[in-house]
């Protein structure tokens, strides 16, 4: 869904609302029919576009930032689907089975893959999608989830580095896209999951294993304290 049908149905509604004739009604629309047919370089992130439940209570629908800044911004090109999120459930937590930045894999379009986020042992962290935007790491799972890879390999643990990381990737979602402070397990669920947890619909994978994530707990904990001091 776009603002396309919200916004002149307010304006026009403003300026009836008003007690105005039908010429001011006719020229807001003129008005906003000229502003929305131009191509602005204005940040995609700031149009109003999918209701956000942070601003159902306000007038001014502006849409929190889809980037972290925090995060060292890194677009790709491809292997995405621009605003086709459907709510924003939480984060799925995955395993890389490697090492290094992800940002040449997902720019390959062969790999039709990406994740929205990507840590590094050393907590550094590197996003290639807005979570506004689709990213192609977990099938069924695709639509409500945003998705975090994580360097190193399943049967070893998350360093203290990348917990920490996670946490403030997840603190972030939390602050401006509504995550809830919970560990799930479950596809219908919200808050921080698994890919494992969605099955044959999310690619039949055990990622991101067992060790990594009984780690979630710790990467919640330290979401919750965070977020109180
Ligand atoms: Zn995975």
């Amino acid at each position: 869904m776009t603002g396309k049908h919200r916004q002149p149905t307010r304006r026009g509604m403003f300026v009836l609302g008003g007690g105005l004739a039908l010429a001011p009604v006719s020229m807001a629309l003129f008005l906003w029919k000229e502003q929305s047919g131009r191509q602005t370089p204005a940040a995609p992130e700031e149009a109003p576009a999918v209701p956000q439940p942070q601003t159902a209570s306000t007038s001014a629908a502006v849409r929190p930032p889809g980037w972290m800044a925090d995060a060292a911004r890194m677009p790709i090109e491809v292997n995405f689907r621009p605003e086709s999120r459907d709510g924003q459930r939480g984060l799925i937590l995955h395993v890389q089975q490697g090492e290094g930045s992800l940002f040449e894999r997902f720019s390959d379009p062969v790999t039709k893959s990406s994740s929205h986020f990507w840590v590094s042992r050393a907590g550094e962290i590197e996003q290639y999608v807005s979570v506004h935007d689709r990213a192609w790491t977990q099938k069924a799972g695709n639509a409500g989830w945003a998705s975090i890879e994580t360097s190193g390999f399943a049967d070893r643990p998350l360093t203290a580095a990348q917990v920490e990381a996670v946490a403030r990737v997840y603190v972030w979602g939390a602050r401006l896209h509504g995550w809830p402070l919970e560990v799930t397990d479950s596809p219908e669920g919200r808050g921080l999951g698994t890919h494992s947890m969605g099955g044959g619909d999310w690619g039949g994978h055990a990622c991101p294993g067992t060790i990594r994530a009984r780690q979630r707990d710790a990467i919640m904990r330290r979401v919750r304290d965070s977020l109180r001091s």
